[in-house]
């Protein structure tokens, strides 16, 4: 086991944090126990949060909003405590401004479209070189359907991003910036509160893709200075099909919905209709109840540890990971080298073994990591490789999680140096 400098200043490194309420990582893969270090992709799940969804589906099972009955009622309440939660949680001004989504992709779509009919052919779009396709496909869509021009922050190669562009990108008819708080490759947090401040200076709209940070990373609402922040429940401990738009309520205002349907009107006629208030205007049709009823447990466990503790654990296990990568030899490391300066992931490309390669012989020692673009197809041409290897860390993540990882790329090495 290495002895890490400032890695080893943090206890949690060899247990981590409230490890033994992860129920899936007690299992093995094999014979071998798991190394789960694909967090980015999606955080396993405390057993409070399975709990809470069993509950729903055994004892409140209903629609929300619909129903004059004891379980409808007590359904509703759940989703509904589940908003004022995340708005709590975020420091949202009003729980108003927190629309429920099934995740960060859809929270973005909709603001893409919600937007449209603020925008004019010729108006741009200010999004980064290291957006996930989920802050970037969408706005290509609008871009094609109205006319607009995309254009784009450059990463430097220190993996951060080239701010010194930020006066010559923002322009005239610059009406829009989105932008990653932790970007999901490279790792780098983004000084996002400033980006917000500066366009706000300009009156322009501010989207921050918080996917990566929430429930990672100390995030307030207020202090980011967005008018929206986006994220999904299971990369943050959470139930998969749920996430959320946040803004202030009058920002919501003056969007339009992106899907019609039961439960987001609030008068209709055979030829038309008026719309709910925010937010319901936004959650047509039946949400995912009993993820929004679990999601609350989630946020309980991430404010019992506290997410400056989880910040500081996250951060001492990237410095280890770092460390003993580096030490390795012979690999390109991506992102920021300070551990202070990212989030809890490293990816990194191996000459020696193609990344799909290495991750297929990392499973036979039970390490669980993400190979391919991650979503994020552009960086990687930027980064002039068509794939890396990513290995993410969470709460729960130990040392011996990473000692696992380092056996199994010498491993690797050996098999593909025959
Ligand atoms: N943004 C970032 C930075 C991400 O890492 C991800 C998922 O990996 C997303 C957006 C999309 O999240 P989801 O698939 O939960 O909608």
């Amino acid at each position: 086991m290495r002895q890490s400098g400032r890695s080893t200043d943090v206890d949690s490194l060899a247990t981590g944090l409230a490890r033994d309420r992860f129920p899936l990582l007690a299992r093995t893969i094999g014979d071998r126990p798991l190394h789960y270090l694909d967090t980015a992709a999606t955080s396993q799940k405390p057993e409070a949060v399975l709990a809470a969804l069993a509950h729903f589906y055994r004892h409140q099972n209903a629609n929300v909003h619909r129903g004059l009955n004891t379980l409808a009622e007590e359904a509703t309440e759940a989703y509904e405590r589940c908003r004022r939660r995340v708005a709590g949680w975020v420091g949202a001004p009003d729980a108003a401004g927190v629309v429920i989504t099934r995740g960060a992709t859809s929270s973005l779509n909709l603001l893409a479209h919600g937007l449209e009919h603020l925008l004019l052919p010729g108006d741009e779009i200010l999004l980064t070189e290291m957006e996930h396709h989920a802050n970037l496909v969408p706005w290509q869509m609008l871009a094609r359907r109205r006319g607009l021009q995309l254009r784009f922050i450059p990463v430097r190669d220190d993996g951060e991003l080239d701010l010194d562009r930020l006066p010559e990108l923002l322009g005239e008819r610059t009406r829009v910036v989105s932008l990653v708080h932790a970007s999901n490759v490279l790792g780098t947090v983004n000084p996002v509160a400033e980006v917000a401040d500066r366009s706000r200076q300009r009156g322009i709209l501010t989207v921050v893709d918080a996917a990566q940070s929430a429930g990672h990373l100390p995030l307030d609402f207020a202090a980011v200075g967005a008018d929206f922040l986006v994220f999904s429940a299971h990369k943050a401990y959470g139930p998969m099909g749920l996430g959320f738009l946040v803004a202030r309520p009058e920002a919501l205002e003056r969007l339009e919905p992106l899907e019609g349907g039961g439960e987001m009107i609030e008068w209709v006629d055979l030829e038309s209709s008026t719309w709910a208030e925010v937010p319901r205007r936004f959650e047509a049709g039946t949400p995912n109840v009993a993820a929004a009823a679990a999601f609350p447990a989630a946020i309980d466990l991430i404010e019992e540890l506290g997410a400056p503790a989880i910040r500081r654990h996250e951060a001492a296990v990237t410095a280890y990971a770092l460390d003993c990568l580096q030490d390795l030899g012979g690999l390109t490391i991506y992102g920021p080298a300070d551990s202070e300066r990212r989030g809890g992931l490293v990816s990194f490309w191996d000459p020696l073994v193609h990344p799909h390669d290495l991750s297929t012989i990392l499973d036979r020692h039970g390490v669980v990591v993400r190979a391919g673009h991650h979503c994020a197809q552009p960086l990687h041409r930027r980064l002039g490789v068509p794939a890396t290897t990513r290995a993410s860390f969470g709460l729960y993540t130990r040392r011996d999680d990473i000692d696992a990882l380092i056996e199994g790329i010498r491993d690797a090495r050996k098999v593909f140096a025959r």
